[in-house]
């Protein structure tokens, strides 16, 4: 990774804006094209991608290409299908005291934007939001993680490359070159990251009145009682949880259930584990990697928090860690403080529903919550008296997978949503269109001054009609 020099950055934003404003970015047409030349793109040069992934986070070739070169596709695939409908103004009725006339909403791209992104899936949290951007008719400059530099690398490689250059640039870097980004005026900021950094975008978007989407991670909690088959239950969620060895915003970050359920779960997790990476995941190519030093030294911290039900080896020099359980964990244990971001999964005793409940709705609202039950009662309980970004009854992450499932947080796990035609809302202003002939004239006879007596019994018997309506 080589990081885009400081000084060259005002003058990178400011082409862009000068490209955007003479409309190149507007035509259906170009933005076609754009998407069309990234899908080429990752098609054609997917297997540097799934080598740079691996080398980022050990990551293997069909997990790259489920999570995120497919994931991908789909999702141009998908915007390309739609763009044409998305893009045409939607015509709204029109109240009676204003007609004859006629209203549209018109989607309008809301200029240059900036996509922050981070290391977990660097390629697809980088390129995602992209795609609604250009979708939307935007200009866009994309800073991908330095955490993950080959991928970083990649991207500042092969994009400019692809895409037009006038529109789209890459700028490489870590904290200084993102604050350098931050001093210039965008018209809309996507950043995926953690909530601290998350503050630090909203208040540099802040002195630029620049709308932000913000997509946190947090706690996200799994429920689960005893009406479900456990053993079916312990594969999704051991899927869920040590995909990307943990470092997944909407991995399951810990279990809550009662102690019987728990101790039967804890085997069935130790069976799903070796069904999924063997008894040596050190050595399988499937299961990843921690990113760096930092994350593994912290994440090794956490093995003392609980009585390791299985896993818990681990090797710096590799940044293995084992798909580990950590039993009767206490609730006010350092890994039930922050998101654990890593392959190491808590078990929490509860003495019931109300207390997962109350539990859960006594900390910060999560990215995601996940429930395993047969009962619409607790179904229903968890969807109408907890909140989330998304909730998932008896599989987890796979709500992101649903295009026309709005993709976001709540409170500390973020504001706005993106995927499938939310990204393009999320991109573009809906510019209010109002057409009132001027013949005939049917404002000076009613709602304009002078107010005659025949105007006030017009207007009252007019705002009555609407009052006996609300009713
Ligand atoms: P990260 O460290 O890569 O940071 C994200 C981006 O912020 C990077 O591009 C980085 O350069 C920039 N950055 C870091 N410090 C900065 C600073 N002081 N000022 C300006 N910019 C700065 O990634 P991370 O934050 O460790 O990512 C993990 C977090 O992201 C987790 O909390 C996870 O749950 C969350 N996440 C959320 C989603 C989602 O879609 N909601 C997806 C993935 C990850």
């Amino acid at each position: 990774m080589t990081a885009t020099a400081l000084d060259r950055i005002p003058a990178l934003v400011a082409g862009l804006r000068y490209s955007q404003s003479r409309g190149i970015t507007r035509p259906e047409s170009w933005r076609r094209e754009q998407l069309t030349r990234l899908r080429g793109l990752l098609r054609d040069r997917g297997a540097d991608f799934e080598a740079a992934l691996r080398e980022d986070l050990g990551k293997s070739g069909t997990e790259a290409q489920l999570t995120e070169i497919g994931f991908l596709v789909s999702e141009i695939d998908h915007s390309l299908a739609n763009l044409a409908s998305w893009m045409r103004p939607r015509r709204v009725r029109v109240p009676l005291a204003v007609q004859p006339a006629s209203a549209r909403i018109v989607p309008e791209p809301l200029g240059v934007v900036l996509v922050i992104a981070p290391w977990n899936y660097p390629l697809m949290l980088a390129l995602s939001p992209v795609i609604g951007a250009l979708a939307a008719g935007n200009a866009v400059v994309i800073k991908p993680s330095e955490l993950a530099p080959a991928t970083s690398a990649l991207i500042a490689r092969l994009v400019p490359d692809v895409l037009d250059r006038r529109a789209v640039a890459v700028v490489e870097g870590g904290v200084l070159e993102t604050t350098a980004l931050l001093a210039e005026r965008f018209d809309h900021i996507f950043y995926t990251g953690n909530a601290r950094v998350g503050r630090i975008v909203a208040r540099a978007a802040a002195e630029h009145l620049t709308p932000v989407t913000l997509e946190l991670g947090g706690k996200s909690p799994v429920y689960i009682d005893g009406t479900v088959p456990l053993h079916l239950a312990a594969q999704r969620i051991a899927w869920g949880k040590f995909m990307n060895a943990g470092q997944t915003c909407v991995a399951p970050d810990y279990v809550l259930g009662r102690p019987e359920i728990l101790r039967e779960l804890a085997p069935l997790l130790a069976e799903a584990v070796h069904d999924l990476y063997g008894s040596a995941p050190a050595q399988n190519p499937d299961y990843g990697r921690i990113v760096n030093a930092a994350q593994f030294d912290r994440l090794v911290g956490y093995l003392a928090d609980g009585e390791i039900a299985f896993g818990g080896e681990h090797d710096a020099e590799q940044r293995f860690i084992a798909p580990t359980l950590l039993a009767k964990v206490d609730r006010g244990a350092p890994v039930m403080r922050d998101e654990i971001f890593g392959p190491i999964l808590p078990l929490v005793e509860v003495s019931g529903l109300d207390d997962a409940l109350a539990f859960v709705g006594g900390r910060e609202k999560p990215l995601a919550a996940y429930v395993f039950s047969g009962n619409p009662t607790v179904r229903r309980r968890w969807e109408q008296e907890t909140s989330s970004g998304g909730l998932g009854f008896d599989a987890p992450a796979l709500h992101l997978v649903v295009p026309d499932l709005p993709f976001g947080g709540v409170g500390e796990s973020g504001m706005g949503a993106y995927h499938g035609e939310r990204s393009f809302r999320a991109f573009s202003h809906e510019k209010a269109v109002l057409a009132k002939p001027l013949t005939p004239d049917t404002l000076a006879s009613t709602i304009m001054p002078p107010f005659t007596a025949r105007k006030d019994a017009l207007v009252r018997r007019w705002l009555g009609k609407l009052r006996e309506r609300s009713v």
